[in-house]
């Protein structure tokens, strides 16, 4: 294997691309390749831009294959730095676009950029961002064109299903709702590694933030990480970054990070009721950019949210802007 090897070999027939991303952080996506019966299975493809189409080429190229070969596209999450450049594949290759069932509607809010503008404003004043910040906390800027919009899926699948690879051999899905509500691992039933997508990483823990789409999405992150525990997982394959040799090792260091962030906002609540916005002043660092802020906030948000539907704390309105408090 050369530096300039776009394609990589992991064994098993498993193949993996790092294709560029647009923008600094993450700065690549892990596509993975496999085998099935009938032609070519891609994991997560990156957003649409040419660098990455091009890289996508010359990894499928790297492993002895081409683009015309892929007939399904597996997306483990809606978000553009996995299902971008989606819609351009589907076009180009007539390939199937599979996600889990929930992505069936939550297309249409991915779709649906002015809308999710339109949301995070709301958020961020309900939460107590200072007026004067609001419209810079919540500007998106305009949608860029790496991201164009999705059609819904071609197939849907859900927890407990198989994508069969053949010869026996299969992805099974795990719905691992948290970092986002339609996001799904699978797990080679042959080799029993996991592919994560972004449900763990190896040295970021993934974005949690306040999500409409579910209840309690940190409650249901941590669930999904637990349930990783409960299986042992051991080698992940993830969406961003190398390998990680213990899965359920790095999913129990992600629940403890969130634990102690719990306790951190505990603390602050301690001193007295306090919005969202005056939590996320105190538990994460100073000098956060606009866009951090809105990511922290969104976070901060769902752990209170979390806090409060465990009955740790609660929370009132004044004059349109929520307050929490820990519980008697
Ligand atoms: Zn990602």
């Amino acid at each position: 294997m050369t530096s300039e090897q776009a394609g990589v070999r992991l064994g098993h027939g498993v193949g993996k691309i790092t294709l560029p991303l647009p923008f600094p952080s993450p700065p690549s996506v892990n596509a993975y390749v496999l085998d099935t019966d009938e032609g070519l299975l891609l994991l997560d493809c990156g957003v649409a831009w040419e660098p990455g189409r091009s890289t996508l080429e010359k990894g499928l190229a790297d492993l002895g294959r081409t683009l015309g070969e892929v007939t399904v596209l597996v997306v483990t999450h809606l978000h553009p730095d996995h299902v971008g450049m989606a819609p351009r594949l589907v076009e180009e290759t007539g390939c199937r676009l599979v996600m889990h069932r929930r992505a069936a509607t939550l297309y249409e809010r991915y779709n649906d950029t002015p809308g999710l503008v339109e949301r995070t404003r709301l958020l961020a004043r309900r939460h107590g961002v200072p007026h004067d910040l609001v419209d810079a906390v919540a500007d998106l800027g305009p949608r860029p064109d790496w991201m164009p919009p999705l059609r819904p899926p071609d197939g849907l699948v859900e927890d407990g299903d198989r994508i069969p690879l053949g010869g026996g051999r299969a992805l099974e899905v795990l719905h691992t709702p948290g970092h986002e509500a339609a996001h799904i691992c699978l797990r080679d039933s042959l080799t029993g590694i996991l592919f994560a997508g972004d449900h763990v990483l190896p040295r970021i823990t993934p974005v949690v933030t306040y999500d409409e789409a579910l209840d309690d999405p940190l409650g249901e992150y941590m669930a999904s990480l637990q349930r990783l525990v409960d299986l042992r997982v051991g080698l992940i394959y993830p969406a961003h970054g190398t390998v990680v040799e213990r899965g359920s090792k790095r999913a129990v260091q992600i629940l403890l990070h969130h634990r102690r962030r719990l306790a951190g906002m505990e603390e602050v609540l301690a001193r007295g009721p306090a919005t969202a916005w005056r939590v996320m002043e105190e538990v994460y660092r100073p000098h956060l950019t606009p866009p951090e802020q809105r990511l922290a906030l969104g976070e901060t948000v769902a752990h209170l949210e979390h806090l409060r539907g465990v009955g740790r704390v609660t929370s009132f309105e004044e004059d349109g802007v929520v307050f929490y408090r820990l519980a008697t």
